[in-house]
């Protein structure tokens, strides 16, 4: 197990849902944060990412910084998605190393593997098969960002490692109709069906597909204890280890918004992959678990949204 890591800590994309999570995570720990908005600092380009870390110096790098979105927003902006991800992970990655950072941690997502590896999915999985084709743009690039860190710890010694968070959901979240993810994007739909008293509301796909998901706090707490005790090559699953389907998300998702009409699937749009469950043994072997249940965590993220609606992204 290595030692904590000491000194400031940079958080690339703290403004986004895991790195603000992780940004509070850090300082309930008391630990010395540093932060950049993308005005500050636009991490596609490569000279002023070097510059920042030549005269920044941080001890260790979280590498939140992304460009994300929904089946929706994966499907209309396949280039931004490629481009984007693969200029900001090899800028960073690149110019932490060059700066001698000690600890580097890359975030992937779980859509890096493949459509149909069996469920649920280990570490090991990884390039075994096709990918599911609507966020492929997306995988791509962080598969590239897998592989980076692992060449960079093979070639220079560099202790970057690559954590494979599950569907991740809480407050901060993009809450946009068409480009959110599923539980942001039905929590708004059931909010404002509830308001207009609407007779139904309509979810996307099959009601059958099976997904995992986890609270935004708990993948904080996650991260920091891989920053403090995880160091290897191989990619971590970070997951609650629990399934739903989409159809009894919108159930939960009806009772958590006080929404009592009728639920219609739409078959016409994609449900992406049918399973999505990460095996997290290796994670729980180094001590964590998740703090939130699936209900408590949908219920705190609604009180969130009802006090930031007017701001909510
Ligand atoms: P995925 O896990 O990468 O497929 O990302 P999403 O969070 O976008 O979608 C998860 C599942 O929820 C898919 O099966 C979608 O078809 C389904 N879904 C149902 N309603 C919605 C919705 O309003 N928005 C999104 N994004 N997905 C929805």
């Amino acid at each position: 197990v290595a030692a904590a890591i000491a000194g400031p800590i940079y958080v690339a994309g703290h403004r986004g849902l895991v790195g603000a999570a992780i940004v509070a995570a850090l300082a309930s720990q008391g630990r010395d944060v540093v932060t950049r908005t993308h005005a500050q600092l636009d991490l596609t380009n490569q000279a002023a990412v070097r510059d920042f870390f030549q005269t920044t110096r941080p001890a260790a790098v979280i590498l939140a910084a992304a460009k994300v979105g929904g089946i929706h927003a994966n499907s209309t902006y396949p280039a931004d998605f490629i481009r984007d991800n693969l200029l900001i992970q090899t800028n960073v990655i690149d110019a932490a190393h060059k700066a001698g950072v000690a600890k580097l941690v890359f975030l992937g997502s779980s859509c890096i593997y493949p459509k149909f590896a069996p469920q649920p999915m280990q570490e090991k999985d990884l390039l075994t098969g096709p990918l599911e084709e609507t966020n492929q743009w997306y995988a791509i690039a962080k598969i590239a960002g897998i592989k980076m860190c692992q060449a960079y710890r093979r070639q220079y010694g560099f202790s970057a490692i690559s954590l494979m968070p599950t569907n991740l959901y809480g407050p901060g979240d993009n809450f946009t109709p068409l480009n959110s993810h599923v539980i942001p994007g039905l929590m708004r739909r059931f909010h404002e069906a509830r308001l207009n008293g609407d007779a139904a509301v309509t979810v996307w796909g099959t009601g059958q597909a099976l997904r995992e998901f986890l609270h935004v706090a708990d993948m904080a707490r996650a991260s920091l204890t891989c920053l403090d005790r995880y160091d290897d090559e191989e990619i971590i699953n970070i997951g609650s280890g629990e399934e739903i389907t989409i159809a009894d998300l919108a159930a939960l998702m009806a009772k958590i918004t006080g929404f009592t009409g009728e639920i219609i699937f739409d078959p016409t749009k994609p449900d992406g992959t049918p399973r999505k469950a990460l095996d997290v043994s290796r994670l729980k072997a180094l001590g964590w678990s998740p703090a939130f249940s699936l209900e408590d965590g949908l219920d705190q993220t609604y009180r969130w949204f009802l006090e930031h609606s007017d701001s909510a992204r």
